[in-house]
């Protein structure tokens, strides 16, 4: 099938990015099924790409190969392995049981993330593509990684983008582990596969939670949107004299409580506070209540571009209102998961927030997601979670 695309709408492609947008076509055949591969062809007739047609998409088509070859079974072996090949050489398993193994777009298979926790694969299909291959998909991660059970959780709200409905339960096995255990940098959490967020954890945050454990040492740390306490753990491993973690979500914190316990750390140290993180902070601040290090760790406030003004205040709100609670010297850990905000503009954020909060603040240090979160150099959009380490001064 071939889908041309209008004079001049050639050139993202031509610079190796995966999408292509309804509007960049000129034609395509209407019979054409949601998931299959397709050519992209210039208005000229001159071949571009193969692709995934996604007809209810903005995104309408996505790349799965620049050259003329065949999108089969085999080539998507290849993707596979390449893809687990690039976590072993970047050596994530020295660091975790668990850990991201196909990253979407960013690993050349976009739509796709499979995250492996133990034994146990956790899929999402999250495009029109991904799904149209889904059994073949399964059947290569198993023969490529040697495990035998998948757990889908393809119930991301982007499906609803492709017409797809969300679904979640056991593809492949027949034993589900959940909730289960992992080990991170030497530290125990348990995880709930089938009602956590994203895949049950927010594995992007490893290298950063290590980090904050280094940094927590005899502080008074606030942990906020702590969800089942990746950071409140790592400050308690660390020496952290009291921590105290916020979140909106009771399940979220009584499983915060068993991490902790998990890893007999002193649970004494650790106070858990329900509700909402905009709210506490300025009840703090009345109460002129101070700390040694504060983490800031929101849920996506801006997804794409189109919401960056309204997350650009929230951001602003709790950054500022955590500038005023931290004491001389004290640690600001903030970060942003949005994609609608880049480094740049996260880092004005915060400059601001320090600028209205009337304190002056710098920028010890540069975050960002773990290796098994590769970002393609064609596929900018992969990059997505930015953190600053900041000292009050
Ligand atoms: N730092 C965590 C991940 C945070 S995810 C880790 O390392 O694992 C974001 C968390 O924010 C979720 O647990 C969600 O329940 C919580 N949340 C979202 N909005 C909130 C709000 N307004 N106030 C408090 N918590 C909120």
């Amino acid at each position: 099938m071939n889908v041309f695309l209008k004079a001049g709408r050639e050139k993202s492609l031509l610079r190796r990015h995966p999408w292509i947008f309804s509007g960049a076509i000129q034609q395509a055949d209407s019979n054409t099924a949601s998931g299959a591969t397709v050519d992209l062809l210039s208005s000229d007739q001159q071949f571009l790409a193969r692709a995934s047609y996604s007809p209810n998409s903005q995104i309408r088509a996505r790349v799965w190969t620049f050259k003329d070859e065949a999108v089969d079974k085999e080539f998507f072996r290849k993707r596979i392995r390449s893809a687990v090949e690039t976590r072993q050489r970047s050596n994530v398993e020295s660091q975790s049981n668990a850990y991201r193994l196909i990253y979407a777009e960013s690993d050349n298979i976009p739509g796709l993330i499979v995250d492996r926790y133990g034994d146990m694969l956790v899929m999402q299909y999250l495009t029109a593509g991904a799904e149209y291959w889904k059994e073949t998909f399964a059947d290569l991660l198993l023969v490529e990684t040697g495990l035998s059970t998948i757990y889908e959780r393809s119930d991301a709200d982007v499906r609803e983008l492709e017409g797809l409905d969300s679904k979640v339960g056991i593809l492949r096995g027949s034993i589900l582990h959940d909730p289960l255990t992992i080990t991170e940098n030497d530290l125990q959490f348990k995880v709930n596969l089938s009602e956590g967020h994203k895949t049950g954890f927010y594995l992007d945050q490893r290298k950063n939670r290590l980090r904050a454990r280094e940094l927590a040492k005899d502080k008074d740390v606030l942990d906020c949107f702590c969800y089942t306490g990746g950071f409140t753990v790592n400050a308690l491993a660390g020496g952290a004299k009291s921590a105290l973690s916020v979140d909106s979500s009771a399940d979220a914190l009584s499983l915060c409580k068993e991490n902790i316990s998990l890893n007999n750390l002193p649970a004494e140290h650790q106070t858990s506070l329900e509700g909402d993180v905009f709210q506490l902070l300025r009840k703090f601040r009345d109460e002129a209540r101070a700390f040694d290090m504060i983490i800031l760790d929101p849920p996506k406030f801006a997804p794409t571009a189109a919401h960056a003004e309204k997350a650009t205040r929230a951001y602003k709100d709790i950054n500022l209102l955590a500038f005023k609670l931290l004491r001389q010297n004290g640690i600001l850990v903030t970060f942003s998961c949005s994609g609608g905000i880049d480094t740049g503009l996260f880092q004005k954020i915060v400059a601001g927030a320090a600028l209205d909060a009337g304190i002056d603040a710098q920028i010890v240090e540069h975050l960002s997601q773990g290796a098994d979160h590769p970002i393609s150099l064609h596929f900018p959009e992969g990059a997505y979670l930015k953190g600053l380490v900041c000292i009050k001064k």
